[in-house]
């Protein structure tokens, strides 16, 4: 921790904010104040940008083979501090560390992939149909990125975005969720030994989003705009875009249904289940939202689950064979608690958990209910908590259009045994990516997105380098 920077990076220098602010930097654990980092306003967004704008033409210029090796070097330090920053993430997000670490090697990834993706950057050309005119293709960076990320995969959701923008030869500032500055800088900090040349990333850490960015993304030199977070955040940058027509890739919330049919084979349900609602804490827009099980399979299913989830140790996410680590913040917890008194109040049943700790920390434990009205809250409001509410269903039309009866599309897992039933069913559920008897979708090689108000393009696999690229077309006749 002592050596994490907590400056602000701009051009390559590690500097206060303009006005002198900070913002603290909680531990979830325990309600006490870890640090304070610089906490950026609207002159030092300014600063950044025109040190993204200034680096990038000599960076689009840049060999796509210099691009490759510094991300690959960064990947190869991410890799070898994992311990470092698994535990600068567990002191500020709160997730235990085991997953922590799991999520260092998940961000790291990104920086491999992309440092593959980094050469493989194609054109084209033909002959147009009159036969006398040539098209040559090539592609470019988009140009300078404002990137937003949250608090939930600190690390990971910067590497998403950083790896293809730095593959693609964009230059970037990136705006950190206020309550997990430290992985960013920390990250910044890395990209920098990689030997990222100055300017091409900058960071930003604010308690003032809106006086940060709205102007950068209405200035009209930020060309793009990468967004991972709520649905509601994410629309109000859409309308802030829309004035100087900013290209825009956005990961919004999600409400994913998870479908247990009678077929499904209980052991991988129960499993799906356990990785689906209970990765990071629940706080996570793939999360399991709504659990729609078969009648006949469903007291089983619920009591199954809530032995497993009952099972679970809570507390610190630094102290040893701990599971379940504290939620982000008081308020986080207090949606969670107000969601389940909701479903309670509905006429739902608690097979285990249910109430909050006494004491410090923002701890909620794992709750499984059942006979969960369908009115209830949480059947449209992502929980963010370890909540799985379960629903019964009797047949296959009735469980896609309840799945499909909302307004986002992430992600849906589904579990049988049939692949007739499997294939069908994914094909009808309006979601960007479904988990078939698997309750874990994410993956760098994978285009990871949604439909609907889940969001617009999508990060990874071979297509997430394209959200940064731009295609020019040359028109060359031949006599
Ligand atoms: P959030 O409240 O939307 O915040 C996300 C980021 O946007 C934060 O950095 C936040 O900073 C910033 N922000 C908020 N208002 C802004 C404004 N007016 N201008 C510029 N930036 C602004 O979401 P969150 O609570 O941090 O994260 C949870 C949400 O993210 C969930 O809905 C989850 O589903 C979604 N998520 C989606 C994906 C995906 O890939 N689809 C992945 C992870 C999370 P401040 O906190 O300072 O406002």
């Amino acid at each position: 921790m002592t050596d994490t920077p907590t400056q602000l990076f701009i051009g390559g220098a590690w500097v206060d904010a303009a006005d002198g602010a900070t913002l603290p930097v909680d531990d979830p654990a325990t309600g006490e104040i870890l640090c304070h980092v610089a906490d950026a306003g609207a002159k030092d967004a300014k600063l950044a940008e025109e040190a993204a704008v200034a680096a990038q033409e000599t960076w689009a210029r840049t060999a796509p083979r210099a691009r490759s090796e510094i991300l690959r070097r960064a990947y190869e330090l991410i890799i070898e501090r994992t311990d470092e920053l698994a535990h600068l993430m567990t002191a500020e997000m709160g997730k235990p560390l085991a997953e922590a670490r799991g999520e260092v090697a998940y961000a790291a990834e990104f920086f491999r992939w992309f440092s593959e993706e980094a050469v493989r950057i194609d054109g084209g050309s033909g002959v147009l149909p009159d036969g006398r005119n040539r098209m040559l293709l090539s592609r470019r960076p988009v140009g300078p990125c404002l990137l937003i990320t949250p608090w939930n995969f600190p690390l990971a959701m910067g590497t998403r975005k950083i790896g293809p923008a730095v593959a693609a030869g964009c230059t970037m500032v990136l705006k950190p969720a206020p309550q997990t500055p430290l992985s960013s800088l920390a990250l910044a900090a890395i990209l920098q030994e990689a030997g990222l040349p100055d300017g091409v990333l900058n960071v930003v850490t604010t308690s003032r989003a809106g006086e940060v960015c709205e102007p950068l993304l209405r200035g009209g030199r930020i060309r793009k705009l990468s967004f991972t977070g709520s649905t509601g955040v994410g629309r109000l940058l859409l309308a802030q875009s829309a004035e100087a027509v900013v290209r825009t890739s956005m990961e919004l919330g999600g409400n994913a249904p998870f479908v247990v049919f009678e077929d499904a084979d209980p052991d991988k349900a129960v499993d799906g289940a356990m990785v689906a609602k209970m990765r990071n804490m629940g706080e996570a827009c793939t999360a399991a939202n709504r659990f729609f099980v078969h009648r006949s399979v469903a007291e089983e299913f619920g009591r199954r689950l809530a032995e497993r989830m009952g099972a679970l140790v809570v507390g610190p996410g630094t102290r040893d064979g701990v599971d379940v680590g504290p939620l982000i913040d008081r308020t986080g917890r207090a949606k969670v608690e107000e969601l389940v008194a909701d479903a309670v109040e509905r006429g739902a049943r608690v097979l285990v958990g249910g109430r909050a700790p006494e004491g410090p920390g923002c701890f909620y434990p794992p709750t499984v209910l059942t006979d969960v009205d369908p009115g209830s809250r949480l059947m449209d409001t992502e929980i963010f908590g370890p909540v799985a509410a379960i629903l019964t269903f009797d047949d296959e039309d009735e469980v896609i259009r309840r799945a499909n009866d909302t307004p986002w599309g992430l992600v849906g897992y589904v579990f049988t045994e049939s692949l007739d039933r499997a294939l069908r069913v994914s094909e009808r559920l309006e979601v960007g990516m479904v988990g078939l008897n698997t309750g874990l979708v994410s993956n760098p090689a994978a285009p990871f997105g949604g439909v609907k108000q889940s969001g617009l393009g999508r990060e990874g696999g071979r297509v997430g380098i394209d959200e940064f690229l731009e295609y020019q077309y040359l028109a060359v006749p031949v006599s």
